[in-house]
């Protein structure tokens, strides 16, 4: 392992070692999207992908429940919800998705950070470690964080509305010196519409206890893990909803405000 100063405004001790780990990246490299982002956040919400058939694809990555009742977090092959009241819970693998990325997580690289960083130095640092500016990323990072901001939709009854619509009813949950871990991507930007672009994280406690989509964040001593991905496939949802739903609108400034959960 070696250690350096890698960027320039830390003043902490950052050390950045590549995994040595050649022979995993020849297989299982993929981002699998169950779902469609843009249809999901026009007002797809009903759930048709079973969570068993995603966890063939992917033992790390996020979503949302059936009827948006509340995000969904994959660690380690299992699923968390949280729900707009803030309790999280594991759900069993027979309950479905409307929408869920997932990908096998194997850190190619990693890092170490000593600092307080809130979401946006993180990103820019993150920005400094992720060096393929159209690569897909998925990120976990684990460890102290001294303040967490997230939220959490309730659950939506028809007819549904388009998800920037439903910004006013979300809960959101602060958590202070807390232990857990964020689960996340940087989407490139030619990803646009079957997934989220950009980076994208989602929460879970050591204590399984809460979570939910990150809206804020201040960093305490965390560990940085980085898997680069070489693919991506979206498996298209074959319903009725899905074959009239209209993609000729332009939904990414909606897309943007529901990732930032502002309302306007
Ligand atoms: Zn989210």
């Amino acid at each position: 392992m070696t250690c350096r100063n890698l960027y320039a405004f830390l003043t902490a001790i950052i050390c950045l070692f590549a995994v040595s780990n050649a022979s995993a990246q020849t297989k299982n490299n993929t981002l699998y999207t169950a779902g469609h982002a843009s249809a999901f956040i026009g007002g797809l919400y009903d759930a048709v992908y079973p969570y068993n058939k995603v966890l063939k694809h992917g033992d790390f990555g996020l979503g949302a429940p059936d009827k948006l009742d509340g995000e969904v977090l994959v660690l380690d092959g299992k699923i968390y919800q949280t729900q707009s009241t803030g309790k999280t819970f594991e759900v069993k693998p027979t309950e479905l998705t409307p929408f869920t990325v997932v990908n096998f997580f194997k850190a190619k690289k990693t890092a170490l950070v000593r600092q307080k960083l809130t979401k946006n130095r993180l990103f820019s640092y993150l920005d400094s470690l992720l060096s393929n500016p159209n690569g897909i990323y998925a990120i976990k990072i684990t460890g102290n964080f001294n303040f967490i901001k997230t939220r959490a939709f309730p659950p939506v009854k028809k007819p549904y509305v388009p998800l920037a619509d439903m910004l006013p009813l979300q809960h959101f949950f602060s958590f202070e010196n807390v232990k857990g871990t964020l689960v996340g991507y940087r989407i490139p930007a030619f990803m646009d519409g079957p997934n989220i672009t950009g980076y994208h994280f989602h929460f879970l406690s050591d204590d399984k206890k809460g979570g939910g989509h990150i809206i804020e964040l201040t960093t305490g001593d965390v560990t940085i893990e980085v898997d680069e991905l070489d693919s991506f496939l979206v498996d298209i949802p074959q319903t009725k909803d899905f074959e009239n739903f209209d993609f000729k609108k332009d939904r990414r400034e909606e897309v943007k405000r529901v990732e930032n959960g502002k309302k306007d």
